[in-house]
C-alpha cells in the first residue's frame, strides 16, 4: 500500500510527464473506479482539458485541470500509472486511459481493483468527502510539536494506532509509523494521551525526518515513464527500513532482535530495548 512518500513521488513524476499536456479523450473501463459518476460523465469532463499541475493531499493525487475541475486519484492497494506510446499494448488490469495530445496514453492499471477516481470543482476541492477531514500535512506549518501534542492528548488509543489515523496525522501508514516510532525511541503501545509532553518534539521531528528521507531517496531515482511507480515503490527504500518487516533481525542500534506484534489488525515492528 503506497504511503505518503510513494504518493508524493508518483504525483511528482506525473507532474513532470503530463503537465501542459491536453487530454484529448479519457475512458474509464471499469465503472467501479468512479464512485460518484458514470464513465460517460468522466469522459465528458476530461475531454479537451489541459493539465495545469499535479499535486497531492494526503494520499490523494490531485490533477488540476484548466476547466476548473480537479481529478482526484487514490491508488489504494495496487493502482499505478503507466505512460505508454500509442502502439504499446495495454497492461492486463487497465481501468482508465487518458489519451494525450502527444499521442501517448496515460494508463491507470489496478490489479486489486480498489483504486478510486473522481472529478470535483476546483473551488470545492477541500470540502470533498475525501479531503475535508484530513489532518495537516506533515510538511506544513500547521504540523507543529504543539499540534501533535494536543492531538495525542485527546486519544485513548495507542500511539501507533493514533499515528495511522489520517484525521490526526496525514500520510503515515504502517511502515513509516513504525519507522518514526523507532527513530524517536518510543514504545508503539503507549496510550497516546499518556505520552509525555517532553518527548513529543522528538517524535514530531522523527516523523518529518523519516518521511523526508524516503522522499529524498526516491526522488534521486530515475523515473521510468513506462512504470511510474515501479522504479522505487516497494523497492529501493526497503533497504533503509530499520524495524519494519525486520522481525528477528538485530536492531541497528542495540542488536536486540526486532519484534513483531499483531496489533489493531496490523503488524507492529519495534525494538523492545530501544523503544520503551
Ligand atoms: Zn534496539
Amino acid at each position: 500500500m503506497p504511503e505518503l512518500p510513494e504518493v508524493e513521488l508518483v504525483a511528482r513524476a506525473l507532474d513532470k510527464i503530463i503537465t501542459n499536456r491536453r487530454i484529448v479523450a479519457a475512458e474509464a473501463l471499469r465503472a467501479k473506479l468512479l464512485p460518484d459518476s458514470s464513465p460517460e460523465e468522466f469522459a465528458l469532463k476530461l475531454r479537451g482539458a489541459l493539465v495545469q499541475s499535479v499535486g497531492r493531499r494526503g494520499k490523494h493525487i490531485l490533477v488540476h485541470l484548466d476547466n476548473a475541475q480537479v481529478l482526484i486519484v487514490h491508488l489504494r492497494m495496487s493502482g499505478r500509472f503507466l505512460y505508454l506510446p500509442q502502439e504499446a499494448p495495454l497492461p492486463k488490469f487497465t481501468h482508465a486511459i487518458f489519451y494525450l495530445d502527444n499521442d501517448y496514453r496515460l494508463v491507470f492499471s489496478d490489479q486489486r481493483h480498489f483504486g478510486m477516481m473522481k472529478i470535483v470543482d476546483a473551488v470545492a476541492l477541500h470540502e470533498t468527502k475525501e479531503l475535508r477531514s484530513l489532518a495537516p500535512e506533515p510538511f506544513s506549518e500547521e504540523f507543529t510539536p504543539a499540534y501533535l501534542h494536543s492531538m495525542l492528548r485527546r486519544s485513548r488509543r495507542t500511539l501507533k494506532e493514533t499515528l495511522l489515523d489520517q484525521t490526526k496525522v496525514t500520510g503515515l501508514g504502517n511502515i513509516y509509523a513504525a519507522e518514526s516510532l523507532f527513530r524517536a525511541r518510543v514504545n508503539p503501545f503507549i496510550i497516546a494521551a499518556e505520552f509525555s509532553k517532553r518527548r513529543v518534539p522528538r517524535l514530531h521531528q522523527a516523523i518529518i525526518d523519516v518521511l523526508g528521507e524516503s522522499i529524498r531517496h526516491g526522488s534521486t531515482l530515475n523515473v521510468d515513464p513506462e512504470n511510474i511507480d515501479g522504479s522505487y515503490y516497494g523497492g529501493e527504500y526497503e533497504g533503509h527500513w530499520r524495524v519494519y518487516d525486520r522481525e528477528g533481525e538485530p536492531c541497528p542500534q542495540c542488536k536486540s532482535l526486532i519484534r513483531r506484534i499483531a496489533h489493531g489488525g496490523r503488524s507492529t515492528y519495534f525494538c523492545p530495548r530501544c523503544q520503551r
